[in-house]
């Protein structure tokens, strides 16, 4: 029997709860979010992405990287009709894979934001590839821990005191065998992941690097459902790819340009006929001002998708379901914010 004390305050828990549970569940259980350079989003608002694209790179290497080696005014004037002129095509979502120390520029990336509409969304971590040129010094002293306290903190506090948070990890690593600063960040892209669910994007040159990857994931009990293997298509073997996404690892054909189409479609065709589309994510790694260069040098739209690959697809059997599935289902599932446990 329940004491008087003991009734009243049940029932006054029971009316709070019963006139909060419908939106603290629609905040923290029904809907997760992917974060954009302007703050949370739903993950369904995302609708037609492009999931690997650039703004801005700079390859001059860590060692001498500085924003001073442009002038942001005219990466701004230069990057906006390009992000315009995909905005008009539809796509709603633009994933801005820069790294740090290559031309990730935050503020830059929410102004076009703000200007353009577009939901952009930008990254932490580093990237180890091309021998490492583009890797601070500081990941040669500190600990796979300390590097991910340094990504964890970006979550936490937004990047470099702006308050702007990344949406994902992006890393970066050469052929396998990985080196051991290689190894290093993509232990740290693990614990980042624990500690904030973040997607790990890698950009990887060949089947066997992305399965030492996923060995280094499984050792820090991440699952492969939380890692994109960026630029699948540099593994001409189709076998890694399916088994990758067997295993539920996103795989990414993200070097969509005009040259490219008969091969897309070829390895899209591969893996619909395996039924893994579901793990497939599409985009051209296009653009961008290129830092030294006069003007940002050769800037590459990015329409391809729209004006070739799409009807290419659909010339080829694929179904608008299946259109929907690579450019909105796909991306929403895969940047979605949440912690991936083996
Ligand atoms: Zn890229």
């Amino acid at each position: 029997m329940l004491s008087r004390r003991n009734f009243i305050q049940k029932s006054v828990l029971a009316g709070v709860g019963l006139y909060t549970a419908p939106k603290s569940l629609l905040t923290n259980l029904n809907e997760q979010i992917v974060m954009t350079v302007k703050g949370p989003i739903r993950p369904r608002d995302m609708q037609f992405t492009l999931t690997h694209e650039h703004v801005l790179a700079d390859f001059i290497g860590a060692e001498k990287y500085s924003r001073d080696r442009y002038k942001v005014d005219e990466v701004y004037a230069r990057a906006l009709p390009f992000l315009q002129d995909v905005k008009n095509k539809g796509c709603v979502t633009f994933i801005d894979c820069s790294p740090a120390y290559l031309g990730r520029d935050v503020q830059l990336l929410k102004r076009l934001a703000d200007s353009t509409k577009l939901h952009i969304i930008t990254n932490t971590g580093y990237y180890g590839a091309v021998n490492e040129r583009f890797l601070p010094k500081h990941v040669y002293t500190e600990s796979a821990r300390q590097l991910a306290d340094r990504w964890i903190a970006e979550w936490t506090d937004g990047v470099e005191g702006t308050g702007i948070k990344p949406g994902f990890i992006k890393t970066s690593v050469d052929q396998a065998p990985l080196t051991v600063a290689q190894r290093k960040i993509i232990e740290a892209a693990a614990l980042t992941h624990l500690a904030t669910g973040l997607t790990i994007a890698v950009h990887t040159d060949n089947g066997e690097a992305a399965n030492e990857q996923l060995r280094i994931l499984a050792d820090n009990g991440v699952a492969p459902s939380a890692r994109i293997w960026v630029h699948a298509q540099k593994e001409q073997n189709m076998a890694f790819h399916i088994d990758a996404a067997k295993r539920k690892s996103w795989v990414s054909y993200d070097g969509v340009n005009p040259r490219s189409i008969k091969d897309d479609v070829t390895f899209l065709q591969r893996m619909k006929a395996n039924g893994l589309l579901n793990q497939v994510l599409v985009s051209q790694d296009s653009g961008w001002y290129n830092v030294g260069e006069p003007n940002g040098g050769n800037y590459r739209d990015y329409l391809t998708i729209f004006t070739l690959l799409i009807p290419s697809l659909k010339r080829n059997g694929f179904s608008s379901r299946d259109i929907h599935t690579l450019f909105v289902e796909n991306p929403a599932n895969a940047f979605s914010i949440q912690v991936r446990k083996l």
